[in-house]
């Protein structure tokens, strides 16, 4: 790509390193960032640094938060008794969405995979047996139908169990592989309600 000037040409690598954009449209966003009125440009740069700076975890269900406690833990009219475990804050975003669950959420921030060398000790699996220690009446598994997610379930499931704290999985009907961020809100809703115990 000797044909750009040399800073174009490390703004191009820089976006090229993002997940999801590919040389083309790195290229793209690049000549479109080095056209945007400079201000833009400030407040962009500004913004990111912003979130990098000042999003950190909620030390009770580790999503992403700009507080020591996100709002949903926050909130006492949620039952506290029942922790949804998802493998990222989109997960629990696409289950906000529905509007249809009260409980809290746990953020694993991954899921188990041989393959990749993830471990139990790589995502937040101890800071939810802490949790377990507090008054909880159920657990729901909803990480996603993946073989990754599927193993981190029965994991969790096998850890759980002997505590005597019930243990649900999110019913099958989201699509094996299947991200729930891209899962409707109806099929999530039907997944959460039609949960079968381990
Ligand atoms: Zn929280």
């Amino acid at each position: 790509m000797d044909y750009y000037s040399s800073r174009i040409n490390s703004l191009i690598e820089e976006l090229s390193r993002l997940p999801g954009i590919g040389s083309k449209s790195a290229q793209r966003l690049a000549f479109h960032i080095v056209n945007m009125p400079e201000e833009k440009v400030k407040s962009l740069a500004d913004t990111m640094m912003d979130a990098r700076l000042h999003v950190c975890y909620c030390k009770e269900c580790y999503t992403l938060t700009d507080d020591e406690l996100c709002p949903i833990c926050k909130d006492k009219a949620r039952d506290h008794s029942t922790i949804m475990v998802v493998e990222n804050t989109r997960d629990l975003a696409a289950y906000e969405k529905t509007g249809k669950y009260n409980g809290v959420y746990h953020v694993l921030h991954g899921a188990i995979s041989p393959a990749l060398g993830i471990g139990p000790n790589d995502i937040k699996l101890k800071e939810l047996m802490k949790r377990l220690l507090s008054d909880v009446n159920e657990v729901i598994i909803a990480t996603n139908s993946s073989l990754e997610g599927e193993t981190t379930a029965m994991y969790i499931s096998k850890l759980i169990k002997p505590s005597g704290i019930k243990v649900t999985r999110i019913a099958s009907g989201v699509p094996v592989g299947g991200d729930l961020e891209y899962i409707d809100e109806i099929t999530l809703t039907r997944a959460l309600d039609g949960r079968v115990e381990l």
